[in-house]
């Protein structure tokens, strides 16, 4: 799983400027920290004065360059990881610990596993660092003073997981898990299997839709999901649509208004206090690049192809605006990725998260489990089955108590395994 450097720096990214599959493709590239170059052609034909190789006739944009040369055409993030050396299978038919997901919780889970002598496979379906992952910058997490991307915090963790053993399975999805004989079996979505004595759930959330009626149409296509780190520079001198008030929007904000002409704010509510950490906050009111809309939402997205008009509501003074732009953001937080767990004993929430601990007692869910066990502080209505950061009920929501319950879960496993092993 060691990625060289040499593969690191040579990817080349091909593909017309409002094309949705290049925008997937460049976004998987940089939250996995791996350098590449994005070059905009207009058509295929244009390609062939880029590149010596012969382009086969009928294909398709987008086309990515591997370091040696060989070209893939329209090609999935799996064939891109498969053929980067990024994608194995696993080496062992039996783990101590089995971690999905691989944003902080996950790693952290992982690297206080491995670095305590568990055999442990972490399991990502797309890129390492989860949602903090996309993050431009994060200024709140200890030790870093001037902050660090996501996508760099994910790959010193990825480093430090790989030092300690984790065995690593990028682009696979547990879809299904069941309970034998106390330990966990999960199918992953390539038909592969992972058994594990306990197992740590830090599957994280996914981001919510605007629920607008042509929203799949524009998606990537003008409507990104998440901050759009990849998106930057392609937003010089563009005004820039931003849709929440948490922190992630007022980052994407921030690192946007930096190249961007100008960058709205659309909030639902009619303050950002409540929702914003006071030093972005601040940063966001002193700078005369963001504008801030609030008490409006986005209610139509309009244009042939790609997007070029919205219309903005504003539910106070019940007035309807249109504005011209090709870029909006969403970031207005989203539904836990629990859907494995649906057939399973263990407990969920009504918005789906994963009920821990002393929770599991609370009158809502007491009666929903068999009560036959003291469920330690993170472990699940199932033994040995722990949930950790954003995925779990009244998680915190932040990058470091991701990180702090991923290696509080690991001592749990320890006294888990110890007690029942
Ligand atoms: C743009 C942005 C900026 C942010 N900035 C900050 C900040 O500055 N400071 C801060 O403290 N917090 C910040 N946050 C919040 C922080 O990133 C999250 O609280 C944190 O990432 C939660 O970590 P997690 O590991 O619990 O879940 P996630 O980060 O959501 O990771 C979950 C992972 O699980 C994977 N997964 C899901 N389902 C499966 C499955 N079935 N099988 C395998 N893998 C699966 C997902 O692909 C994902 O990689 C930000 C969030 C966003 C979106």
């Amino acid at each position: 799983m060691e990625r060289t450097k040499a593969v690191l720096n040579t990817v080349k990214v091909y593909g017309t400027m409002e094309s949705s599959e290049a925008y997937i493709i460049r976004d998987f590239l940089k939250r996995s920290v791996a350098a590449f170059d994005w070059i905009p052609v207009p058509d295929i034909n244009a390609l062939q004065h880029l590149i010596t190789a012969p382009i086969p006739e009928y294909a398709n944009l987008p086309v990515v360059e591997l370091p040696g040369g060989k070209l893939l055409f329209d090609p999935s993030i799996e064939s891109i990881a498969f053929s980067l050396g990024w994608i194995s299978k696993p080496k062992h038919t039996e783990y101590d610990v089995s971690i999905f997901g691989g944003g902080p919780a996950g790693l952290s889970a992982a690297v206080y596993a491995a670095s305590e002598g568990l055999r442990t496979v972490l399991v990502e379906r797309e890129a390492i660092g989860g949602q903090a992952g996309t993050s431009s910058l994060i200024e709140n997490y200890l030790g870093f003073p001037n902050g660090l991307s996501g996508a760099e915090l994910a790959e010193r963790a990825r480093q430090q997981a790989v030092k300690f053993g984790v065995e690593i399975l990028l682009m696979r999805r547990g879809v299904n898990a069941k309970f034998i004989a106390n330990k966990l079996h999960v199918d992953l979505v390539d038909g592969s299997k992972i058994i594990a004595r306990a197992n740590i759930s830090a599957t994280g959330v996914e981001y919510s839709r605007l629920d607008l009626p042509d929203e799949n149409r524009y998606l990537d296509k003008g409507v990104y999901y998440g901050a759009g780190s990849s998106e930057v520079l392609l937003c010089t001198d563009e005004h820039v649509f931003i849709v929440g008030g948490g922190n992630s929007a007022g980052q994407a904000a921030l690192n946007f208004c930096r190249y961007a002409k100008k960058v709205t704010l659309v909030v639902r509510g009619s303050d950002l206090a409540s929702t914003l950490s006071f030093y972005l906050l601040n940063r966001i009111q002193n700078n005369k690049n963001i504008e801030v809309l609030f008490n409006s939402n986005i209610t139509a997205l309009s244009g042939t192809g790609t997007l070029n008009e919205i219309n903005i509501t504003d539910h106070l003074n019940h007035t309807i605006t249109n504005y011209s732009t090709r870029f909006v953001f969403v970031c207005i937080g989203g539904k836990p990725n629990t859907t494995w767990a649906k057939d399973t004993a263990i407990v969920r929430d009504e918005a789906g998260y994963l009920v821990t601990g002393t929770d599991l007692y609370e009158p809502s869910f007491k009666s929903k489990w068999s009560n036959s066990f003291t469920p330690a502080f993170l472990e699940t209505s199932v033994p040995g089955c722990f949930a950790a950061g954003d995925v779990r009920h009244n998680s915190i929501k932040r990058v470091a108590s991701a990180v702090g319950e991923g290696a509080m879960a690991v001592t749990f496993v320890h006294r888990y395994l110890t007690k029942n092993y």
